[in-house]
């Protein structure tokens, strides 16, 4: 028997539209959904290694109870009811003792979060967060300051670009198929790409122009385009007119921030500089100056962004064609979106302050929705500003993705619980007390895609095979939690297509809709807002601020002097961090097929640095910074920044059970200090110095 069905891949986070073929029950074929403008059938080398995800045997299998010391690998396979009983009456315990604010819920923001997100307002506690803001926690805020939008509100139309210019954005490995699809198209119609990075990536060999900046200091080379674009009136005069706060502040500030100036702390030549912020002008407005997928890499965080940011609105790139838009959503063609459990009447308000303080005046400016997770281990060691007792962790591992890996050993020994979901051995879930296993997402519907953009549409990520193991969707789980925990009621579901119908009852649309093209819209036709009065900004000026309310009512300025970032002491090096085409973050190391392309990470460093520490390319060699150290091997090379060294994020895992990506490379994790933009409350990934000597033997 065969079949076909329309879905949503989740090898990453992007979701890319994907059309499967099933035969007798088994995943044949898994390609970009034809449907779907921009993926052409195609997918990224992860989302075609989710085959080997369904019948992987190392896979978590069923509910798993640890019976020996944590991280000792001893455990016992128990039921669903045996798992679920458990948890509830663990977690009951310590909440009594504790109080519910004591428990912690942190994953990956996915599909189902809303689901969670009335769990934990159910147990009454404010201790929601998610991964992403470990990511972007600054490029949030930064878009918030200047546009009162989120970052996922906000959309780049690559495909009518005449330039983008990429900071570290690392476009063709770091991958989402449909924009660099539509990057490509545009690049062969003439669109140009500038690229920025102390580090030669696959990106930088398709640009354009190409600047191997002196790391950290992007700032200063925007700080100098502004100069640049401002001097010379190389902006949109009527657009920054019409719709900017603050041009006149900025415009005082940016005066000592000249190319000479620049290229002192960049190492960009000052022509270099003023020649790229003309030549960005001529093709105003649809230039692109992209604003990050990640952007947490240094304390500066949020200013760095803001001025990308800034810069857009500067050549009048905000809602232009080949520029950023704002997402429009249902309501704007006359639809509505599919509901959320959160929405229910009668869930309580949870007012208690958070574990890491968002919302106070510690950290009054990061989004709530996400929080900012690396403090996690700092309230968990110092109980402030309550003691932290059990943890679940859905799908994200913090062992591998908060900085300094040895403080968050520390702080987790003091937790008297931790629960994992997810479909494999992560480190986390080697470390903790309870497993318990989800589908993997080829064997399970989940929630509802609002996919806002200038099309509004609907997507859905349904079952194309039954799970091969004892394993359930996260939202079944949780609901099964939540009737042991005594309220269940508030999720009105017992199969993901009841909750799925749930969601759209009142949209006009049902389960079945999506089964021609794997989407429903809510229009054909792209909605643009009209630039002349049409913009809804959500700031309390209605204006782009570059003025910030936001910033400056917390106490921020909104311009604060350019603070010069000094090269490193002799023999030591600042550490990067990033990703490649075949890896997603943590989760893809033990995927057969990823594996075999990518089985582990190494430390790229410049010729001339290695040839006076004596180090030859393939050695051994030990990184050490004041939180660790780790040995890997050097790949010496030209491609990188003299003050920098670089590695792979996510490998050197622990968990014994997952024996392809098990002692695999290193973790970034043990090097990464443990900073923060306080303002922006992403983690400053890039802002540690290492050292590197030869090891002579791993
Ligand atoms: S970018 Fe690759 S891994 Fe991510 S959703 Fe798309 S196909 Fe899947």
């Amino acid at each position: 028997m065969t079949k076909t069905v329309f879905s949503l891949c989740f090898m990453c986070t992007v979701r890319c539209p994907i059309k499967v073929e099933v035969e007798n029950g088994q995943v044949k074929w898994i390609e970009g959904n034809p449907h779907v403008p921009g993926m052409q059938g195609s997918l990224c080398p992860r989302g075609v290694a989710a085959i080997a995800l369904v019948n992987d045997p190392e896979r978590i299998q069923g509910p798993m109870v640890r019976t020996g010391p944590r991280g000792s690998g001893e455990w016992k396979r128990v039921s669903w009811d045996e798992a679920l009983n458990l948890v509830a009456s663990k977690l009951q315990e310590i909440a009594k003792s504790y109080g519910w604010r004591s428990i912690v819920w942190g994953e990956r923001a996915n599909l189902n979060t809303h689901v969670v997100k009335t769990f934990m307002r159910l147990i009454g506690s404010p201790n929601y967060f998610s991964h992403d803001a470990l990511c972007k926690g600054s490029v949030n805020t930064a878009c918030r300051s200047l546009f009162g939008y989120t970052d996922p509100e906000i959309g780049i139309d690559y495909k009518n670009t005449k330039h983008i210019v990429l900071y570290g954005r690392n476009f063709f490995e770091a991958l989402e198929v449909r924009p660099v699809n539509f990057l490509l198209q545009a690049m062969e119609e003439g669109a140009k790409l500038t690229y920025i990075d102390p580090r030669v990536t696959v990106t930088a060999t398709k640009a354009h122009n190409y600047f191997m900046i002196r790391p950290g200091t992007d700032l200063a080379f925007n700080y100098a385009l502004m100069h640049v674009i401002i001097k010379e009136k190389l902006y949109d005069v009527k657009f920054v007119e019409r719709w900017v706060k603050g041009f006149q502040e900025l415009e005082a500030f940016i005066q000592p921030y000249t190319p000479e100036w620049a290229e002192k702390e960049t190492g960009i030549p000052a022509a270099r500089i003023v020649a790229l912020a003309r030549e960005l002008s001529q093709q105003k407005p649809s230039v692109i100056f992209h604003f990050g997928y990640r952007g947490a890499s240094h304390p500066n965080e949020i200013y760095f962004r803001r001025s990308i940011l800034m810069l857009n609105a500067l050549m009048g790139s905000i809602e232009a064609k080949g520029g950023l838009f704002f997402k429009k959503g249902p309501k704007e063609a006359g639809g509505k979106p599919a509901r959320k459990l959160t929405e229910q009447d009668g869930l309580p308000k949870v007012t208690e302050v958070r574990f890491d303080k968002v919302g106070t005046e510690v950290f009054p400016l990061p989004d709530p929705n996400h929080g900012v997770p690396q403090m996690l281990p700092f309230a968990i060691l110092n109980e402030d500003p309550y003691p932290i007792k059990a943890a679940i962790f859905n799908r994200f591992d913090p062992l591998l993705s908060i900085p300094d890996r040895s403080l968050t050993e520390r702080a987790f020994e003091k937790l008297d619980f931790i629960v994992t979901i997810d479909i494999q051995w992560s480190d986390i879930a080697w470390h903790s007390d309870v497993v318990l296993p989800e589908s993997v997402f080829l064997e399970r519907t989940d929630c509802v895609q609002q996919a806002n953009g200038l099309k509004p549409q609907m997507f859905l990520r349904r079952q194309a095979v039954l799970p091969r193991y004892d394993t359930l969707p996260a939202p079944i789980i949780v609901k099964r939690l939540a009737d042991r925990l005594g309220f269940g009621r508030f999720f009105p579901y017992e199969t993901m297509e009841d909750l799925v119908k749930w969601q759209l009852e009142g949209t006009g649309f049902t389960l079945e809709d999506f089964d021609r093209k794997g989407f429903v819209a809510y229009t054909d036709k792209e909605i643009w807002w009209d630039r002349e009065n049409g913009l809804k900004l959500k700031t309390p000026s209605s204006k782009i601020e570059f003025v910030s309310s936001l910033l400056e009512n917390a106490g921020y300025p909104s311009f604060p002097p350019y603070e010069p970032v000094l090269p490193p002491p002799e023999g030591r090096y600042r550490l990067m961090v990033g990703r490649c085409a075949q890896h997603t973050h943590i989760s893809t190391q033990n995927n057969p097929y990823l594996n075999e392309l990518v089985p582990e990470n190494v430390l790229w460093i410049n010729r001339r640095e290695a040839e006076r520490l004596g180090i030859n390319n393939g050695d051994f060699v030990e990184v050490s910074s004041s939180c660790g150290d780790v040995c890997l091997r050097a790949y010496v090379t030209d491609l990188i920044h003299p003050e920098a060294v670089f590695m792979l994020h996510g490998f050197g895992h622990t968990a014994r059970f997952a024996t392809r990506s098990f002692g695999k490379g290193a973790a970034d994790v043990v090097l990464q200090e443990n900073k923060s933009d306080n303002v922006g409350g992403s983690p400053a990934l890039d802002d540690t110095l290492v050292r590197v000597r030869r090891a002579y033997r791993k």
